[in-house]
């Protein structure tokens, strides 16, 4: 696609407003971080966005056409949840497999994209471990590489980063730099963490309160005090 485009994106639970008024264009390619406190909205939007729950106010369009009354299977867009959601009692392999088994991929297709996904995730030789014979920094690239192998129009992540310690942290982060800027991938990423957003995202969309409160590039939002 060519823009995403969120229009007055509202969701309110019962009484309580989670999310008012966002508005946001995106072009294809852009890496984006939605930044603000535990509480201001992040995780809300990125659900309504994957369609896991629908919004209260506004519309979500691709290149002009409502997505947000599509159901998620229909969006094409691939979530990476912040607790990996991998299958425990798949192997590696098959935790990538799957979803292109249920998207009625064409078998002979299988194979090659789930050795590619592995390969750009640096976890080809693991591929037939179980998630729990393998390190928190290697489940969140089985995480990555399951949507990777989807090849989704839209990268959704929530907080990828926020199990692993610091180190693997700032690994993680060129890792998921490179991926973006290798495979062209167009990405939301959910962050709590300023530098990780200003260290990653072409542009920053903080939020307080269910509100934008600034969206600019890092280097914008870094002269602002
Ligand atoms: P963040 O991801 O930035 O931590 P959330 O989107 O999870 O923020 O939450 C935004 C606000 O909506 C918070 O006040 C939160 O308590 C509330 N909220 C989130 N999910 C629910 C829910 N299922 N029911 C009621 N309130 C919710
Ligand atoms: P995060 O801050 O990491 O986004 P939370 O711990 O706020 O996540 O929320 C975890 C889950 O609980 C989410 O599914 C969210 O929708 C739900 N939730 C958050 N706040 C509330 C609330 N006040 N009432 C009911 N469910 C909530």
């Amino acid at each position: 696609f060519e823009t995403l485009e969120l229009r007055g994106v509202g969701r309110t639970y019962g009484s309580q407003v989670a999310l008012t008024g966002l508005d946001l264009t995106v072009r294809a390619g852009e890496f984006i971080a939605l930044l603000g406190p535990s509480g201001c909205g992040k995780s809300t939007a990125l659900n309504c966005l994957a369609g896991l729950i629908p919004l209260t106010d506004g519309q979500i369009l691709v290149d002009g056409a409502r997505v947000d009354t599509e159901p998620a299977e229909r969006r094409d867009f691939g979530m990476v949840f912040q607790n990996y959601a991998l299958f425990p009692h798949m192997s590696v392999w098959k935790n990538v497999s799957f979803g292109l088994e249920m998207h009625k991929v064409p078998r002979r297709d299988i194979t090659p994209r789930v050795e590619r996904a592995l390969d750009l995730v640096h976890l080809r030789e693991h591929a037939r471990k179980l998630p729990a014979q393998l390190s928190g920094g290697q489940q969140q690239r089985v995480a990555i590489a399951r949507v990777i192998a989807l090849e989704p129009r839209l990268v959704l992540m929530d907080e990828p980063l926020s199990n692993l310690d610091a180190k693997l942290r700032l690994e993680m982060r060129t890792e998921i730099r490179r991926l973006h800027q290798e495979l062209g991938l167009t990405t939301i990423y959910v962050t709590h963490d300023q530098e990780e957003a200003l260290s990653m995202a072409d542009r920053l969309v903080v939020l307080r309160d269910g509100r934008v409160q600034q969206v600019g590039t890092p280097e914008e939002l870094h002269d602002e005090p």
